[in-house]
């Protein structure tokens, strides 16, 4: 038996892109501390956009479908442990 075991703990998933960024600064970091809502809202033509509301202060963040993508995977890597990230609706 070797002794290759990995007990580092695994990095904790960082956000890349700088919208991710400014809004888990913004609900992880500042005093608000909550799981953003997401607002999503067609215009005529079919185009889609998304915001993140903070549920405390009301502010909005516009995010692209990649940047709600890495929300999502940082949320679900890490809101359990910051009491922070989005909240959505399958
Ligand atoms: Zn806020």
């Amino acid at each position: 038996m070797d002794e290759q075991f990995d007990y580092h703990l695994p990095p904790s998933f960082s956000p890349h892109r700088p919208a991710v960024q400014r809004v888990l600064a913004h609900l992880c970091e500042g005093e608000c501390q909550s799981f953003g809502d997401i607002l999503e809202w067609c215009e005529t033509r079919g185009d889609c956009s998304q915001a993140v509301v903070c549920p405390t202060c009301g502010n909005q963040f516009l995010i692209d479908e990649e940047d709600f993508a890495e929300l999502q995977r940082w949320t679900i890597a890490n809101g359990g442990v910051y009491a922070c990230g989005v909240r959505w609706m399958d």
